[in-house]
């Protein structure tokens, strides 16, 4: 019998999910399906009930339910339970396991894809929220020199200091001037065409600035071009927290490159 996966989000009709997947599966010969389902707001574990029940296998989660989903897990990965946070779901016997893929596609667009190796950098990550936080840990793991955490909320940056330890520093947007080697912009800011006010001082050309955020250029990306640095959208990372999932799915890992190209041109 075909095998069923699906996304659950609120919105969902944006997501490349669907398409992420389909190119997966064809290139891997995968006897499986992956749909798009509009959750209510107030019916998460509801719909996942119910989609388990149909027979599915499998969910990846986004936006507003990463935190539901942790709750609704019965079994966490390491790195979902440092993250607070869940976007893969496996269903099986034993119940709902819950993983977090969004650090590792990050680390994997930069250090495989974009050719970033982090050990021995300086990092700055602008932002303290969801995404944020299920990425601090994979990037600790590669050995930086340094991570500093700003975000608008000092608090909430403070919080996410204070919890993963390792001499993280946090701070305000005006707390920080001095340079460094990759600047990731994990705030909603280009959701809404804004641009965190950080400043020129952190980007030079030896600055790699990467927007979490794809699908269309940001004030933050146009920002650090106008000062000398190189740029990167979230599209690779979309991608690859995709093939992450889909190997705990399917014990097969996808080559990434041809799915992220066709995005790309699409
Ligand atoms: P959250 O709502 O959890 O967090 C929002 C964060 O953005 C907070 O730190 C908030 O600060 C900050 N923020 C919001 N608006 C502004 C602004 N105008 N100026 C400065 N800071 C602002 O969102 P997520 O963490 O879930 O998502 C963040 C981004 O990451 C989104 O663009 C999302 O699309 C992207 N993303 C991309 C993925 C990928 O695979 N490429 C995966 C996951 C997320 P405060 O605490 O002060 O409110």
């Amino acid at each position: 019998m075909t095998d069923r996966y699906a996304v659950f989000g609120h919105p969902i009709a944006h997501s490349k999910s669907p398409l992420i997947h389909a190119a997966f599966s064809r290139q891997t010969e995968q006897d499986m399906t992956y749909e798009a389902i509009l959750a209510p707001t107030d019916g998460f574990a509801d719909s996942v009930a119910a989609f388990i029940a149909a027979g599915g296998r499998g969910a990846n989660v986004t936006v507003p339910f990463k935190e539901q989903a942790f709750a609704l897990a019965n079994r966490l990965s390491p790195r979902a339970e440092h993250a607070g946070a869940v976007n893969t779901l496996a269903f099986d016997a034993d119940g709902i396991f819950g993983d977090n893929t969004d650090g590792a596609g990050l680390v994997a667009d930069l250090v495989r894809n974009l050719r970033c190796p982090l050990a021995g950098k300086r990092i700055l990550l602008v932002g303290a929220g969801g995404a944020a936080r299920g990425v601090i840990g994979p990037l600790l793991d590669q050995q930086p020199a340094a991570l500093v955490i700003a975000n608008r909320t000092v608090s909430r940056a403070q919080e996410l200091a204070e919890q993963f330890g390792h001499g993280i520093r946090a701070c305000g947007f005006d707390g920080l001037d001095a340079p460094f080697d990759l600047v990731i912009n994990a705030t909603a800011a280009s959701l809404a065409g804004e641009l965190p006010p950080l400043s020129p001082r952190l980007f030079t050309a030896d600055t790699l600035a990467y927007d979490m955020m794809y699908g269309r250029d940001t004030p933050f990306l146009a920002f650090a071009r106008t000062h000398g640095s190189a740029t990167a959208d979230g599209l690779g990372m979309l991608v690859e927290q995709a093939a992450e999932a889909f190997y705990l799915w399917r014990g097969v890992r996808p080559d990434t490159a041809p799915v992220i190209a066709s995005l790309r041109a699409a």
